[in-house]
């Protein structure tokens, strides 16, 4: 029986940054890490070429090495104070929160990534746009980002996956992890669907992808839980020329507005200037609306989108926001045959289908081709609609002609990571060697957090 000193379940940022620095601390350490999907030159998504979903098992966007990094837009949120992407800074403090931040954005550039960031000058311009923010009560979070782009990221991840194999790393694909092997409240060892394997620390790093999984490992084997957000909303698109201003001055805005009727916090997130509106698979089959962006100019579209997402904390009785969102997901896969809905926002205001006739002659054509127009009132409940069109509105204000009638929304965009494990500081759980990392812990919610939890993880096992 091989056994090793670490194993790592998911090889997405989180995985890779605790195999990178695990080994950066000691060079003889005996890795395994055990991903479902495939080597990151093995995934190829067919729909970049034909348009068209064909239903790949496991996802290649969301699964294989790099995690949903991958094929994701690459924008690496550069916030030293922990507003962006996840709550790592609840678990680090302000100052070690900072230090890594700098540390794993280092990392990356030595990796390839652009030195600029973008969004953190202040002018005459950006002045303007927090007035404005702040007089239709929007708070606007500054934070700069390092923009990778879908095809750079692909390049870098392919370099950190040759560097964790030249440095003796084990990689198993296409190999998903089914249990854990836990004795007397100590875990030894994972299994999957052929074999064993044992090491003395289990690190989990199985992203949003990995979560009913995981939350289903956790009330098998009583790891302790607690109650978490769910992320719920759609995917806004309209005429780039709308949000063209913001878009110079702040790159990638970060505005939150809690709403007027019912003090919900709804976030924008994932905003892509010029970028395209792309479909997610969860669960092999359930389709939710993403977006992502390219840095080459010739890829660019006409188009802006960005994520609207209402945060909902649920109280008891109730313990499965996952499967909440998941329902919502599956009512719209339900209407649309298994794809993404798109509703103009004309029809969204006025309470009616939109067909494919009036979507035809609608001002702003969808970039997701294979969006299928229908009505999202038949989907979303009314305070997750209220939410919305409050929010759409007050970002009016900031953009004018964004709550105009040709403005698209998609449906639905929800973020799974509410599966929250409880941790402690070094991100064990309650069963001993086990540790849980990144989105599909409840802890991040984006690349940069998500890779800096791997870094941070590595470190306190040390400082221990
Ligand atoms: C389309 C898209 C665009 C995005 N754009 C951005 C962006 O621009 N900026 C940003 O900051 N964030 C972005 N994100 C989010 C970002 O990709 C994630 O926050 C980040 O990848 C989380 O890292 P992670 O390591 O926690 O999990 P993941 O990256 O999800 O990796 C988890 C890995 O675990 C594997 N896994 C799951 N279960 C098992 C199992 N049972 N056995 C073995 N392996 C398993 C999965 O296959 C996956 O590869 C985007 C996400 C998507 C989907």
């Amino acid at each position: 029986m091989k056994k090793y000193d670490f194993i790592i379940v998911g090889a997405g940022p989180s995985g890779i940054f605790t195999a990178f620095e695990l080994l950066k601390n000691e060079k003889n350490l005996k890795i395994l890490m055990i991903e479902k999907g495939r080597s990151i030159k093995k995934r190829i998504c067919p729909k970049r070429t034909n348009h068209s979903c064909v239903n790949c098992v496991p996802c290649n966007i969301t699964t294989g090495f790099s995690g949903a990094g991958a094929f994701s837009d690459g924008k690496l949120s550069i916030n030293e104070h922990g507003e962006v992407g996840g709550n790592l800074i609840d678990y680090l403090g302000k100052k070690e929160f900072g230090e890594i931040l700098k540390y794993t954005d280092d990392i990356y550039i030595n990796f390839g990534a652009d030195q600029k960031v973008y969004g953190l000058e202040r002018n005459g311009e950006s002045e303007l746009i927090r007035k404005r923010a702040i007089e239709c009560n929007l708070k606007l979070i500054e934070s700069g980002v390092r923009h990778l782009g879908t095809e750079k990221a692909f390049e870098i991840y392919t370099k950190l996956q040759e560097y964790l194999t030249e440095k003796g790393v084990e990689i198993l694909f296409e190999t998903p992890v089914t249990e854990f092997i836990i004795e007397e409240n100590i875990a030894k060892g994972v299994e999957t669907k052929d074999s064993k394997y044992y090491a003395d620390k289990i690190v989990v790093s199985a992203g949003r992808e990995g979560c009913s999984w995981l939350n289903h490992m956790c009330s098998k084997n009583k790891i302790k839980t607690e109650s978490g957000v769910v992320d719920i909303g759609v995917r806004v698109e309209c005429d780039s020329t709308i949000t063209q201003k913001v878009d110079e001055v702040s790159y990638e805005s970060k505005l939150i507005n809690y709403t007027k009727t019912f003090d919900d916090k709804v976030r924008t997130f994932c905003w892509n200037p010029r970028g395209e509106v792309s479909e997610e698979r969860y669960d092999k089959n359930l389709a939710l609306a993403n977006g992502h962006s390219y840095k080459d100019e010739k890829l660019k579209t006409h188009n802006t989108n960005l994520a609207l997402l209402v945060s909902k904390k649920f109280t008891e009785p109730f313990k499965t926001p996952i499967e909440y969102g998941r329902h919502i997901a599956r009512l719209a896969n339900m209407l649309s045959g298994g794809k993404v809905l798109v509703q103009t926002y004309g029809d969204f205001k006025r309470g009616r289908r939109t067909t494919q006739q009036r979507l035809d002659r609608n001002n702003t054509q969808p970039t997701l081709k294979d969006a299928v127009a229908g009505d999202l009132s038949l989907v979303l409940p009314y305070r997750i609609m209220l939410d919305i069109k409050e929010t759409i509105e007050a970002l009016d204000h900031l953009m004018p002609g964004f709550a105009g009638d040709g403005t698209l929304i998609y449906g639905v965009e929800v973020k799974f990571y509410s599966n929250k494990i409880k941790l402690s500081k070094n991100f064990e759980t309650s069963i001993k060697n086990l540790y849980a990392l990144g989105d599909g812990a409840g802890i991040t919610r984006g690349l940069m957090q998500a890779s800096m939890n791997g870094v941070a993880f590595a470190r306190n096992l040390k400082s221990n």
